[in-house]
């Protein structure tokens, strides 16, 4: 984790998401400021309780076998909401798709923030990942109907529940 944070480098982003730490690379600025508006607009108040508050980041998860994942670290000063995006979804995924991820990873901050101490994803029992998992994706299925997402787009989604064996609502 320290050695895959080392590698990022994040920055100051723009006037209207002031607060948000994102990846310097402009390749990315376009597509990525847009799929924050796109959750800005369809979900305010993740956005303001979470995204506004996380350092998105973004690195080469190839290895580690994720498209992204989260983190809430536990500092003296307080926490700190980590949402890392790997670089393969930045460059495949449609701007649309990008907002998905990000709403996904959101609620998992949401829910790590509401857990007792010392409880993390880390230990949790196949069965509370799944249940996690189920209310997530069937909420980031919403929120991409919600947003007009492209048939493409949600049949891409209801793809990757079936084979992570989620129920679809
Ligand atoms: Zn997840």
């Amino acid at each position: 984790m320290k050695t895959l944070l080392a590698l990022f480098f994040s920055f100051f982003y723009s006037t209207l998401f002031s607060q948000i730490n994102l990846l310097r690379v402009d390749s990315w600025r376009d597509k990525v400021q847009a799929a924050l508006s796109i959750v800005l607009l369809n979900e305010p108040a993740i956005f303001k309780e979470i995204v506004a508050k996380s350092t998105i980041q973004s690195g080469d998860l190839k290895e580690a076998g994720y498209a992204a994942f989260c983190d809430v670290q536990e500092t003296p000063t307080g926490k700190i909401l980590w949402i890392m995006v790997g670089l393969d979804e930045l460059n495949k995924s449609s701007q649309m798709e990008i907002a998905s991820i990000i709403v996904h990873e959101s609620l998992h901050i949401q829910n790590r923030l509401h857990d007792e101490p010392g409880r993390n994803w880390g230990n949790f029992t196949y069965k509370e990942k799944q249940r996690e998992h189920t209310q997530i994706y069937n909420y980031e299925l919403a929120f991409l109907k919600n947003a007009q997402a492209s048939n493409d787009e949600i049949a891409g989604l209801k793809r990757l529940m079936r084979k992570e064996k989620i129920p679809i609502f």
